[in-house]
């Protein structure tokens, strides 16, 4: 096959690339269509300084406190000045933000963090879905993308001298080998390298774990913000029941004690890495934690949370009568490959954009809402710089194309074990013997694999990265917490440390 530009990915990231890069000729991967991403299950909302006395640099101000002395002044500003244009890019793709119901403009919440209500949501709780569904329709309706809907990436062809596409393979079949000009990488994160996870299941990460063995820079790999409160259950990944329950008054009890009220003075309205960490200590110490909804839910409130209704009651479960049990869950890399404010990475022909590339907005701690916004934000820059510049001549590089390769089987052992150890040892409390076993322990298992387990082998060297990251910072910082390093270092902050010592 053969293409201008190929993105791989067809969430808010590669979905704005590729619309804005008309006419471009554009591939566009979506394996397994339009619901097999992380945009769909966005709950929450997409944050934009555009409320009564708000502005850029006030929405700019809590990103850079949430991102806890690591985040990008450049790119904060660059990306939450380009809010506006984002969400008017949204509405003429289709998408309607709820209203406010006494006036004109659209609904804003508050959520933590934001000094200000900011967030707009479409469909009350389901507002990624509304957006995946109006760029993809959009999509399916413009004749310079193809949307190809099962070829998934396993290998990009080239290196520091220039990528010239990929090798694909087709739903269990054969391998595909596909010429770019330029190739934009927009695969999501990295949630499902973790047993416990809120990702679907094509967030592992393999855009990241591409463009780490075509050794493209990447940044803040040990940065995994965890979700305190995910459905306990056998799902995979695990429903979210969203922070919005505990502001509107759900407890967190483990054996029957409100625990948050000894961790910290905010208690359960404490910011997300603070709660996850102590519902991680709860279960180490044995107890089963459970989320207390039933004010909420055996009162006309329910109304407001339908997603978190459906979880529990799919799952047998009655969150009027009884609390519910949750667990923390691996929700968002900050971490990534190293992109500009187009989108450019340091390899030529390579682009990327979304949770798997990284600009410093988030530095160690996400501000909630911020990532749809940075993933359209990104994407649509990359998309508009991709239909202003002069393409590549492109290259039929065949020789790097990969013959051998199998799909991996979700069931198979050595990926479950893989993720188990990720869940055990990159959790929200991390340690350095810990951290230096397990890397000892996959090195030693990546070596055992087949030459055709590329899936499986990539996915391991991400997490051995991301692993050997997590050692290297001995300090805590946003959503890492070393056990053993209790306290941020100072003289790491800013946002160039992310970047420094991930190098080291
Ligand atoms: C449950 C949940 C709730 C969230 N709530 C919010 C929220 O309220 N607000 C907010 O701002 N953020 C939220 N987030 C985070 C946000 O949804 C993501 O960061 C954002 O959607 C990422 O967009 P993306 O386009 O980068 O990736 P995705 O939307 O995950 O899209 C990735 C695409 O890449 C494809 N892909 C992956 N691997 C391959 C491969 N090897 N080959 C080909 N294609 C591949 C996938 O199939 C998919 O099409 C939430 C995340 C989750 C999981």
């Amino acid at each position: 096959m053969d293409t201008e530009i190929l993105v791989i990915g067809a969430g808010a990231a590669g979905l704005s690339a590729a619309l804005n890069a008309a006419p471009r000729r554009v591939l566009l991967l979506a394996p397994e269509g339009p619901e097999a991403s992380s945009t769909e299950l966005a709950k929450g909302g997409i944050a934009a300084p555009v409320g009564q006395g708000d502005s850029v640099a006030l929405h700019a101000a809590d990103t850079l406190r949430a991102a806890d002395h690591s985040g990008s002044e450049s790119m904060t500003d660059a990306i939450i000045g380009a809010a506006v244009e984002a969400i008017d890019f949204l509405e003429r793709a289709g998408m309607r933000f709820d209203a406010c119901g006494d006036g004109p403009g659209p609904d804003l919440h508050l959520e933590a963090g934001h000094s200000m209500p900011r967030v707009l949501h479409a469909d009350g709780d389901r507002t990624g879905a509304a957006i995946q569904k109006a760029l993809f329709a959009q999509a399916g309706a413009s004749a310079h993308i193809t949307v190809c809907r099962d070829l998934h990436a396993i290998a990009l062809h080239g290196g520091s001298d220039g990528v010239t596409g990929i090798t694909a393979l087709r739903n269990g079949g054969p391998t595909v080998v596909i010429h770019a000009a330029e190739t934009v990488l927009a695969t999501g994160g990295v949630g499902q390298l973790f047993a416990a996870t809120t990702n679907p299941r094509h967030a592992a990460g393999d855009g990241l774990a591409m463009a780490l063995g075509a050794r493209a820079d990447v940044a803040g790999l040990e940065f995994v913000q965890f979700h305190p409160t995910a459905l306990q259950c056998g799902l995979d990944p695990l429903p979210l029941l969203t922070e919005a329950l505990r502001g509107a008054g759900a407890r967190l009890t483990a054996n029957g004690v409100r625990f948050m009220r000894n961790v910290d003075p905010r208690g359960d309205l404490a910011p997300r890495d603070i709660v996850a960490r102590a519902v991680w200590e709860e279960q180490h110490r044995g107890h089963a934690v459970l989320l207390d909804a039933t004010a909420i839910f055996g009162s006309e409130r329910r109304h407001g949370f339908p997603a978190a209704l459906a979880a529990c009651v799919v799952q047998g479960l009655d969150p009027a009568h009884a609390p519910v049990p949750v667990t923390c869950a691996a929700h968002f890399h900050m971490g990534g490959i190293v992109i500009t404010a187009e989108g450019r990475t340091s390899l030529p022909g390579l682009w990327a954009a979304g949770e798997a590339a990284f600009t410093g907005l988030h530095g160690a701690n996400r501000l909630a809402s911020n990532s749809l916004l940075e993933a359209v934000v990104i994407g649509a820059a990359a998309g508009k710089a991709l239909r202003a510049q002069k393409l590549r001549a492109r290259t039929r590089n065949a020789h790097a194309a990969v013959h051998q390769a199998a799909p991996l089987d979700p069931g198979r052992i050595e990926w479950r074990r893989l993720r188990e150890l990720m869940w055990t040892v990159m959790g929200p409390v991390r340690s350095g013997p810990d951290l230096a076993a397990a890397l000892g322990i996959l090195r030693g298992a990546r070596r055992r694999l087949d030459a055709a387990d590329i899936i499986l082998r990539q996915r391991h060297a991400l997490a051995e990265a991301m692993i050997a990251a997590a050692l290297a910072r001995e300090e805590s910082r946003g959503a890492h917490w070393r056990s053993d390093f209790a306290v941020r270092n100072r003289r790491l902050d800013g946002a160039g440390a992310l970047r420094a010592t991930h190098a080291a």
